[in-house]
């Protein structure tokens, strides 16, 4: 006889792993017991040495699908003779270290149980087990226990229980259990408010309607996504007149049928995670205004065994965007829903189970072979990401796409997507999202980490802490948020391509080469500071940045004999625009990769008019010739005055016009314009060779999720000796912004 005693921390709570354990001891004749509490699974193990070998196997090797064991301790204990292996029940307090499990995705059994007529479950909207069902979302306090969430409320029925307290069944201990008899139900009403009860919701679907349907993390506005009637009315009441809407398949099939997929990206979107997947689209007909300006298409499968009450034979593919009205935040609460939402949707699809956290689906892209996250929210948060270990700090992110991070001991814990923070409703609910963080993970952080960026909304809600601020550079925060997001902390050089960030300087950085570590940073190379011609107007108006460009290079003569290609702008917008970069008045300078991307975009004609963030470059990213390759524009890399080198597109702008004017079309410009630009970024690491210790190349920003760029970029860079690092596990967009400020941060405070 021997005996262990185990300890196990990670996600391993509400993933089905105390009846797991309770299953594999009783086939191996263990006794003992199992518990866990808020710092993690216990469990004490005796039997023969053989057997208790075979049981520690099976627990490391085989944990139930969607439980991730983060660290293990096996002890060696004295044999105490138990007569059986038990579950002992929950216990409270002492330091929470068990992690919050996200929502997971309806398992196979449960989409069994839901889709098999004469289960007691057929056609259960809230069917779930174990290894599935909503988490984060209905969570009001921890330890995760079914008082604690908003199931609460719903009784369990007698043979819920008795499902609840039986070991060996897939819902022990399964927290929001439930079934028609106990549990929460669907209600649908029509738009003014009106019961319609014998309304179904595929039946309005077909029809042609609008409906706002309450899911998981938030309400969606759903319509039939091959009716361009009811896509163009939604795109027209949701104020949304240019961003792709992301769509829901009712399978796997119908993603095939119209998306190209590889195994990876399959697996992606059976996962647990589910997320908005974006693949190429085929070309079969879609109305034109379901994603305008792109060749793919966002795609996510049926995650809720709701969401399969929304689908018929005739009716494979769904719009299934946010609820919101423009940029607001996601809709989750009833009586908003009504009031905000009453004008889109002619019918509502509502359910009596609160949603407690506001959580959006998360999107992802494969690029060069690596699943990339665009958004991370549903399936991924509240997991950390694991970093060094140090002191406690939060760090508020930037303004657009804007997260937080909390850390505590070696793990980060990054919020949902928060959308923008110059909007007020979404600033509200960040700072009601960053109190219930702290009050879940139970973290009293020493400082606060702010965007250097003084007009940011973060900037200035995190100086009213009455605690250290430490405050960290945009780009810097890139480089870091890269290193940590691959586990490292080691001096390399981060290639920053990115939108907007405040430099040291007061510029506006957008295209940084800085050598740097969580401790600090150096700045070796930029693109050449070009005048940003009303400031943030120039992101909305592309066709700025073309007539900044031409001007600084081709000066006035070269800029009006290109006027033809700057439609629908008159000569008479011009010369204003000229005399305003003269006069130096509201024209910050800015080295941005994205404004580049505008400038060639606006020139093209592709896009003249940004309606969402990136929409230029995206559009230009999608309509590139991906079988034009080898070809580029000219650069310079220049010697500089404050930072070794400047990178000049003076050279670029002629040719490109000289291409326009004889008639090359724009899908290859735009083509050879990615091949340029990965010729600059590869070229410039090759120059500043000398200034490195380490081959690595972190690969940042906004821009760096351009897969065109990253797949012309990354066997280029390893040509030369190089190793890139591509984004895992947070966005390179200001998404992942909080990451890399919080590693700063506390690497800063451990100085103190
Ligand atoms: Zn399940
Ligand atoms: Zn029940
Ligand atoms: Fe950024």
């Amino acid at each position: 006889m021997e005996a262990k005693r185990i300890e196990l921390k990670g996600v391993v709570q509400g993933g089905g792993f105390r009846p797991f354990v309770y299953t594999i001891a009783h086939n191996y004749g263990i006794k003992g017991w199992v518990l866990n509490n808020s710092q993690g699974v216990f469990i004490h193990a005796e039997g023969e040495t053989e057997d208790l070998e075979r049981f520690l196997a099976e627990l490391f090797n085989n944990p139930p699908g969607r439980a991730i064991i983060k660290e293990k301790k096996v002890l060696d204990e004295k044999p105490q003779g138990f007569p059986e292996f038990t579950i002992v029940e929950s216990q409270s307090g002492g330091e929470q270290e068990v992690l919050i499990s996200p929502d997971l995705a309806m398992c196979s059994q449960c989409f069994e149980d839901v889709t098999t007529p004469g289960n007691r479950r057929y056609k259960y909207a809230f069917t779930n087990c174990t290894n599935c069902g909503p988490r984060f979302t209905i969570i009001k306090g921890v330890p995760y226990d079914r008082t604690k969430t908003t199931m609460a409320e719903f009784p369990m029925c007698s043979i819920c229980s008795a499902e609840y307290h039986d070991p060996f069944n897939r819902r022990f201990h399964a927290q929001p259990n439930a079934c028609p008899q106990c549990g929460p139900q669907v209600v649908i009403f029509d738009h003014s408010g009106k019961e319609i009860p014998e309304a179904t919701p595929h039946e309005l679907l077909y029809n042609g309607f609008i409906l706002a349907v309450k899911g998981l993390g938030g309400y969606h506005l759903v319509c039939d996504a091959k009716n361009s009637r009811a896509v163009n009315r939604l795109r027209e009441s949701k104020k949304r007149e240019a961003k792709p809407f992301a769509v829901m398949a009712k399978n796997i099939e119908v993603v095939k049928k119209y998306c190209y997929l590889t195994p990876q990206e399959e697996k992606l979107l059976t996962g647990p995670q589910a997320p908005i997947v974006i693949l190429p689209r085929k070309k079969r007909y879609l109305p034109s205004s379901l994603a305008p300006g792109v060749n793919t298409l966002g795609v996510m499968l049926p995650y809720a065994p709701l969401h399969l009450l929304l689908f018929r034979d005739e009716l494979e593919l769904l719009v299934m965007t946010s609820g919101n009205i423009s940029s607001n935040p996601l809709i989750y609460q009833d009586d908003e829903a009504f009031s905000q939402l009453k004008e889109i949707a002619d019918f509502f699809v509502i359910h009596n189970r609160e949603i407690y956290n506001r959580c959006d689906d998360s999107v992802v892209k494969v690029i060069n072979g690596e699943p990339q996250l665009f958004r991370r929210a549903r399936g991924y948060v509240p997991l950390p990401v694991e970093i060094p270990e140090q002191p406690s700090v939060f760090a508020c992110g930037g303004d657009l796409k804007s997260t937080f991070c909390l850390t505590k001991g070696n793990k980060a814990f990054l919020s949902q997507h928060m959308g923008d923070l110059d909007n007020y409703l979404n600033l509200q609910e960040y700072i009601l999202t960053a109190q219930r963080m702290q009050e879940y993970l139970a973290i009293e952080p020493q400082a606060v980490v702010i965007d250097l960026h003084p007009r940011y909304n973060s900037h200035k809600w995190g100086r009213e802490w009455d605690k250290p601020v430490i405050e960290v550079q945009h780009h810097h925060a890139h480089l870091a948020s890269c290193l940590a997001d691959n586990g490292l902390n080691e001096k390399v050089l981060g290639v920053i391509c990115d939108g907007t960030g405040y430099g040291t300087d007061g510029n506006i950085w957008g295209m940084e080469f800085l050598l740097g570590d969580f401790s600090g940073f150096e700045r070796l190379a930029h693109l050449e500071y070009v005048p940003l011609p009303g400031g943030d107007a120039a992101i909305k108006e592309p066709l700025r940045m073309s007539v900044s460009y031409l001007y600084k290079y081709l000066r006035e003569k070269g800029l009006l004999e290109t006027q033809k290609y700057l439609a629908p702008l008159k000569e008479e917008e011009i010369r204003l625009f000229m005399q305003q970069i003269d006069l130096k008045v509201n024209c910050p300078l800015t080295s941005s990769c994205g404004r580049l991307f505008d400038a060639v975009s606006g020139l093209l004609g592709v896009c003249t008019k940004v309606n969402y963030e990136g929409q230029a470059a995206i559009e230009l990213e999608e309509m590139a010739d991906r079988t034009v390759k080898g070809s580029g524009y000219s650069f310079e890399i220049i010697k500089g005055n404050k930072v070794p080198y400047v990178i000049s597109t003076e050279k670029m702008w002629p040719e490109l016009l000289e291409n326009i004017s004889r008639g090359i079309k724009a899908q290859e410009i735009a083509a050879k314009f990615h091949w340029t630009l990965a010729q600059i970024i590869t070229q410039t690491c090759v120059n500043l060779k000398s200034y490195l210790s380490s081959p690595k190349i972190a690969l940042s920003g906004g821009v760096m999720q351009n897969k065109l760029l990253i797949e012309t970029l990354v066997p280029m860079l390893k040509e030369h000796g190089f190793e890139p690092l591509l984004h895992r596990q947070v966005p390179a967009n200001d998404g992942g912004l909080s990451l890399g400020q919080a590693v700063i941060g506390g690497r800063l405070r451990k100085c103190v």
